[in-house]
């Protein structure tokens, strides 16, 4: 048909997938997909290194119910339980002197902070609270009278607690956080922590696809993929067109656009990108919804030093920990302080998936591959050598998630600033509309989600509605 609607879909992450395989099942055939990088999935980056494959994105499924990640791959049996990572009893707790926690304290200490979690939704009661004050009260009224706590331990399982919830939320300071923006987010009931087993997370491509169980009923959709072809500018001025520009100055004459680039993309893109600029409520929205930069190191080792089954190694800070520590090995190495994470990686018996968040995650970006190995390296020998014999690290490999300049940060969250601006997800995700009500410019990605953002399931929904934004339209 020559009147078909020619849809382009900018990105090829789980969103622009997912709206490509909703618009091609549906019949669209006119759907071009325009990717900057050399290779789908966006911030699911499945990467075979090790025994298998590893991560440098999105790992978990989080959550059985109303999921639809879970809904595509669980059918076929492809998720399975990250059990060692839910055993708080196989987590290792030490501190940076190699103090060890004994494990009644530090099953203590994980039970406290989901209490206060949990308890979070029903507590929260006045704006403008930040998250981090809400939780210091209720720790310190949790540990009042709890004989499981020494009280020179709070301190560190604090700094600890902070630390972890900030690589949830990826946020730099669970101070800047909204509480009751907090409440915005919903977890999806049943288990939150599903791994892909040896698949990868990158398998979710092929069930958007319908690739897999059965190929022959895939839908073309790698087929419209352009890819190294990044977007600099999407020109909406006209009545009828759409004229959108990719850096190698090719121009792409379309009906409608889906645009699924990051927040970090638009906040430093949007005054380039969109002609004529955005409205004042959209770019309001996406300069006070906030992503952060949670990063992971990789490290093989010769060999599994740690006790098997272990589900992560854990390191607590106290503040004088951290100065004694700084003037011993210098002011430039603050970002080990920041070291608080080592999670076991399933399916991988020699490999540390070390986490990072924030300030130092982006200063890690910038120390070579080398520097890395050589720090994360002390770090362990200095707090578990006196127990393990560690061995040097074999290999390395690393996420750059704020380098990247197709994705600048990680995943998205509500601050203070969201909630005093008092932007709303809609300002973000609402389409740009021709006066007879023509979809011109549709948004999805994680950040547009208005419950499930900063996941996979909340990015694939997102595809979804735009698509169907479409298909409710050109119908
Ligand atoms: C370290 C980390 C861990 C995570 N862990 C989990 C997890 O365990 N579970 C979970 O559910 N979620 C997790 N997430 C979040 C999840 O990965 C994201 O929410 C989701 O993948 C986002 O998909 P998206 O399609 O919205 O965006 P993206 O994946 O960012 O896709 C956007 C695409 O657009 C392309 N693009 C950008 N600009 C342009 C341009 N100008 N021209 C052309 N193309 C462009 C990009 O290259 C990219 O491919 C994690 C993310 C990170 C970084």
């Amino acid at each position: 048909m020559s009147n078909e609607p020619k849809i382009l879909i900018i990105g090829a992450g789980a969103a622009g997938i997912a709206a490509a395989s909703r618009l091609l099942q549906r019949g669209f055939k006119n759907v071009t997909i325009l990717e900057a990088k050399d290779r789908i999935g966006g911030r699911i980056h499945t990467v075979e290194f090790g025994k298998n494959v590893i991560e440098l994105g999105a790992q978990w499924c989080h959550g059985e119910k109303n999921n639809i990640v879970y809904d595509l791959a669980s059918p076929h049996n492809l998720l399975e339980s990250s059990k060692n990572i839910h055993d708080h009893s196989r987590h290792i707790f030490v501190d940076a002197n190699g103090e060890v926690i004994p494990q009644n304290e530090t099953i203590e200490i994980k039970r406290i902070y989901y209490k206060i979690l949990d308890d979070a939704s029903n507590t929260v009661h006045e704006s403008k609270t930040n998250f981090g004050d809400y939780f210091t009260n209720q720790f310190h009224k949790e540990i009042k009278h709890n004989s499981l706590i020494s009280e020179h331990r709070a301190e560190k399982m604090l700094d600890w607690m902070h630390k972890y919830e900030n690589s949830i939320d990826c946020c730099d300071t669970w101070f800047e956080l909204s509480a009751t923006r907090l409440k915005e987010y919903w977890e999806c009931d049943g288990d939150p922590l599903l791994n892909w087993k040896t698949l990868g997370y990158n398998k979710i491509f092929d069930l958007l696809t319908n690739n897999y169980p059965d190929p022959k009923k895939r839908l073309p959709v790698l087929e419209k993929i352009l890819f190294n072809k990044e977007v600099s500018q999407i020109d909406y001025s006209y009545d009828d067109k759409i004229i959108v520009t990719t850096s190698d100055d090719t121009n792409y004459i379309v009906d409608s656009v889906i645009f699924t680039g990051s927040l970090g993309v638009l906040k430093e893109n949007h005054q380039n990108i969109f002609h004529p600029s955005l409205s004042l409520n959209k770019i309001k929205a996406i300069e006070n919804f906030n992503i952060g930069v949670a990063d992971k190191i990789f490290l093989e080792f010769p060999n599994q030093w740690w006790p098997e089954k272990t589900g992560a190694i854990c390191i607590m800070w106290s503040e004088k920990q951290k100065q004694q520590f700084l003037e011993t090995y210098g002011q430039s190495r603050y970002w080990m302080t920041s070291l608080f994470l080592f999670f076991a990686v399933d399916y991988q018996p020699q490999i540390l998936s070390g986490w990072l968040v924030g300030p130092a995650a982006k200063h890690v970006e910038s120390l070579s591959d080398e520097e890395i190995v050589s720090e994360f390296y002390f770090i362990l020998k200095k707090c578990l050598g006196h127990i393990y014999d560690i061995p040097e690290p074999t290999k390395m490999k690393r996420s750059k998630w704020f380098s990247d300049k197709h994705i600048r940060g990680s995943y998205s969250y509500r601050s203070l600033k969201t909630e005093e601006s008092d932007v709303q997800t809609k300002d973000l995700s609402d389409p740009i509309k021709k006066s007879h009500g023509k979809p011109v410019v549709l948004f999805a990605g994680e950040a547009t989600h208005e419950h499930y953002f900063s996941t996979v399931h909340g990015a694939i929904e997102t595809g979804f509605r735009e698509a169907n934004r479409l298909i409710e339209y050109y119908k």
